[in-house]
């Protein structure tokens, strides 16, 4: 198998996969195993991390940054979530792995599980085993629960511990700004405050139903008022300086404004491009690295 494997191993392949934004995100009280149970309608827009696979001698990973990405937090040994990735699929095989990155770390946009994703993608496709989507969405629940996400990318509802994926029509082009932090929040720790914060947490998530109906009506002010994120109160009483942000972005034109996630990241939806471009503008003036972005993209897909 495994020389089998090293003999169709052809050229380097490159994976593109985005970052994701929940539009809604319910989340319950702890299960008895400790995770929280989710309610969430994710959505992965043009913000992105590449990440090429080759054929090599000994495992290796390169991790080169965005100039606003902070890389020194991601590991470069077998604990980066692309080597947890491979070293669950390969057969013996060694690989090397550059990971460019857009996407902020430890931002709340689920970085680390495209980069998982696009190394399972990549690693499929290096070795010509084009194996079924089912079973490329299982390996991806087993590393993490935004991983299956990655791989299918567009509007979807996640469910479970966000790993039962749903596809969601969504025919709209949804304009974002997206502003990271230079320092990341780390989700357990959001998740630990949620607990202090809400210890009468519902069993059930709140579910997305209004959500869902403003993505239907294509409406970016039906969509402003019906984004939902549990986490929000928790990441900005951990992060006050969140909650000035997202005042700010509102005041400066934006429809609405919250946090990505489990934070630091926040976004602000806006009434199409020329909006977009206006609070990208208006928020530069304060804040270094302010990013505009569209939605919904394609999940994890090989570069041509
Ligand atoms: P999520 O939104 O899924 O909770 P996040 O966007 O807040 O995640 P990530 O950027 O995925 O956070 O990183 C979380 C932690 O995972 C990092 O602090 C880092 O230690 C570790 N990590 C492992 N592999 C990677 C990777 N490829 N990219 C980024 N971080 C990684």
């Amino acid at each position: 198998m495994v020389e089998v494997r090293a003999q169709r191993a052809s050229k380097p392949v490159t994976v593109r996969a985005a970052a994701k934004i929940n539009l809604h995100l319910g989340v319950g009280r702890p299960r008895e195993d400790g995770f929280h149970p989710l309610d969430t309608v994710y959505q992965a827009i043009s913000l992105h991390d590449d990440v090429t696979v080759s054929a090599a001698a000994e495992d290796a990973l390169t991790v080169v940054g965005a100039g606003y990405v902070d890389v020194d937090g991601v590991p470069t040994d077998a604990a980066n979530i692309a080597m947890r990735a491979l070293a669950e699929v390969a057969c013996g095989e060694r690989h090397h792995v550059r990971i460019g990155k857009q996407i902020p770390v430890a931002g709340g946009m689920a970085g680390g599980s495209a980069d998982g994703a696009a190394a399972l993608l990549a690693h499929d496709r290096l070795h010509d085993l084009r194996q079924p989507d089912d079973v490329l969405l299982e390996q991806a629940a087993r590393l993490g629960s935004d991983v299956p996400f990655s791989l299918v990318g567009g509007t979807a509802r996640g469910r479970g511990r966000g790993e039962v994926v749903e596809p969601i029509e969504d025919p709209g082009a949804w304009w974002w700004v997206v502003v990271p932090s230079t320092v990341g929040l780390s989700t357990p720790a959001v998740y630990r405050h949620f607990d202090a914060m809400f210890p009468d947490a519902p069993e059930q998530p709140a579910e997305p139903t209004e959500l869902l109906a403003a993505l239907a009506s294509g409406e970016p002010v039906r969509l402003a008022r019906a984004l939902h994120n549990d986490l929000e109160e928790p990441a900005i009483d951990l992060r006050p300086e969140l909650g000035t942000l997202i005042e700010r972005g509102q005041a400066a034109g934006a429809l609405r404004g919250t946090v990505s996630g489990s934070g630091p990241t926040c976004v602000f939806l806006c009434d199409g491009r020329e909006g977009a471009m206006e609070l990208v503008a208006g928020l530069s003036e304060e804040y270094d690295v302010v990013l505009p972005a569209v939605g919904p993209v394609a999940g994890a897909h090989v570069l041509a």
